[in-house]
């Protein structure tokens, strides 16, 4: 291949045949099952209390008689405890932040950062990234996985990174100006945040600044979030979004092409699966469910059926970027992140969809429940587009955001409209929910 053309598909395993891709994944499945099975004791009891052997994975299906790994058993078996490698081996150490108890801890071999790097590059190139791209990666560095895994995955296609974190957002929109950044990395309330301050400095994101890319990650893209931050960053900036989790590797498990028809999964790395979370039975295809994923090509720490509480489906048909990996539709939710409200189930991304539908608020809210009386209360913090006294005005945007509410949701919320630039600004993952149930 002509080293100058710029690659529009970053490797020769995301388009092969179906065939292909399960030969792989079953002889890497294999080899690590017996690989958990032989090293991790708590592994071989999981297995053991089921009645499975290493020798009984003889096809992909066989993966439904293998034990289930969740958070808790990373916690039970704190720091290292699920590691298949001596400590030695490891050349990384990431963290998850844990608001509750120890944090889950996830290692790294050479070879497992190689396999981290290439992940992300397939992403990037999906998302539109080249060599050509100044990437400025405004993820918190640290212990969290975003920043230096899209780092590296960005560097490894030959793009110039500007690793400016978070935070001093002036200065972030200075580079921005100054080095000609094409490639925004944020999350999608970080890069509305961005975009709000460069307005406020007399910089216009869309004239003054130069980003075509933006790959968003670490926080829920919905459909409406995603119009909103073409609103302040112009309709031609192609932005995607992709999926990870420290306890699977980081970011690099899957991510949108500019189709943007779901998330591409590196199934040569990942298999994925689609699971009742309540039942733990594996779904058809094409049904919707918590998705679970078995790391098939990790040496330090490959998780087998990982519950990661997020709520996707699975697609199979062919994709018109030419790649044949399997795509996960973008996220609903958590099955953590989801409310209860009087009995009915609510996702916090189904009241973000009817709040940024509304012409006259703004992408910035937080939603509040609450228990009085033995009665659930939903009141919802809304910033006002532009502040105004008028009576008459503020009832019917209420009254029409109430309405909206109750179609979709099913239920009745309390609307509180806020002066603008009064809600808090987030430049990590966005925290909008206060439930005050969980406090008491
Ligand atoms: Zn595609």
């Amino acid at each position: 291949m002509n080293e100058d053309k710029v690659k529009k598909i970053w490797s020769e395993e995301e388009s092969m045949s179906r065939e292909q891709i399960e030969k792989i994944q079953l002889a890497r499945l294999q080899e690590t099952v017996k690989r958990v099975y032989e090293k991790v004791p708590a592994y071989r009891k999981k297995m053991e209390d089921v009645g499975v052997k290493p020798e009984d994975i003889q096809s992909l299906k066989d993966l439904q008689k293998l034990p289930f790994v969740t958070k808790q058993d990373m916690r039970d078996n704190y720091p290292f405890g699920l590691f298949t490698v001596e400590k030695d081996e490891l050349v990384r150490i990431h963290a998850s932040s844990g608001t509750t108890g120890k944090p889950t801890v996830v290692g790294y071999t050479q070879k497992d950062l190689d396999v981290w790097t290439e992940c992300v590059s397939r992403i990037a190139t999906m998302g539109g990234a080249t060599k050509s791209d100044v990437a400025q990666i405004c993820f918190g560095y640290g212990m969290f996985t975003g920043a230096l895994g899209l780092h590296y995955g960005l560097e490894h296609i030959g793009a110039t990174i500007v690793p400016s974190s978070t935070g001093n957002t002036e200065k972030q929109i200075m580079y921005m100006k100054d080095f000609g950044t094409t490639l925004l990395v944020a999350t999608p309330s970080y890069a509305l945040r961005i975009a709000e301050v460069a307005l406020h400095m007399g910089v216009d994101p869309k004239k003054d600044l130069n980003i075509k890319i933006g790959l968003v990650g670490s926080e829920l893209l919905t459909d409406a979030m995603r119009l909103e931050m073409h609103k302040y960053w112009g309709e031609d900036i192609l932005i995607t979004s992709n999926y990870g989790m420290s306890e699977l590797m980081g970011p690099g498990v899957s991510g949108e092409c500019e189709y943007q028809c779901g998330m591409h999964i590196n199934e040569d790395f990942f298999i994925p699966e689609i699971i009742n979370p309540k039942t733990g039975e594996v779904l058809p295809i094409g049904e919707k469910g918590e998705l679970v994923i078995t790391c098939i090509y990790k040496e330090a720490l490959p998780l087998i059926r990982y519950r990661t509480k997020d709520v996707t489906r699975l697609i199979y048909e062919p994709c018109e970027c030419g790649r044949t990996t399997c795509r996960m539709e973008n996220l609903d939710g958590r099955t953590d992140d989801m409310l209860k409200i009087r009995g009915v189930n609510v996702f916090p991304s189904q009241i973000e969809e009817v709040l940024l539908s509304v012409d006259e608020i703004g992408p910035h809210y937080e939603i509040i429940v609450s228990r009085k009386d033995f009665s659930d209360s939903l009141e919802i913090r809304v910033e006002l587009v532009k502040a105004t006294d008028s009576y008459k005005e503020l009832e019917d945007i209420e009254k029409k955001v109430k309405a909206k509410l109750r179609v979709v949701l099913g239920l009745d919320a309390k609307i509180k409209l806020e002066s603008p630039n009064t809600l808090q600004r987030f430049e990590g993952k966005a925290k909008r929910v206060k439930d005050l149930r969980k406090e008491v």
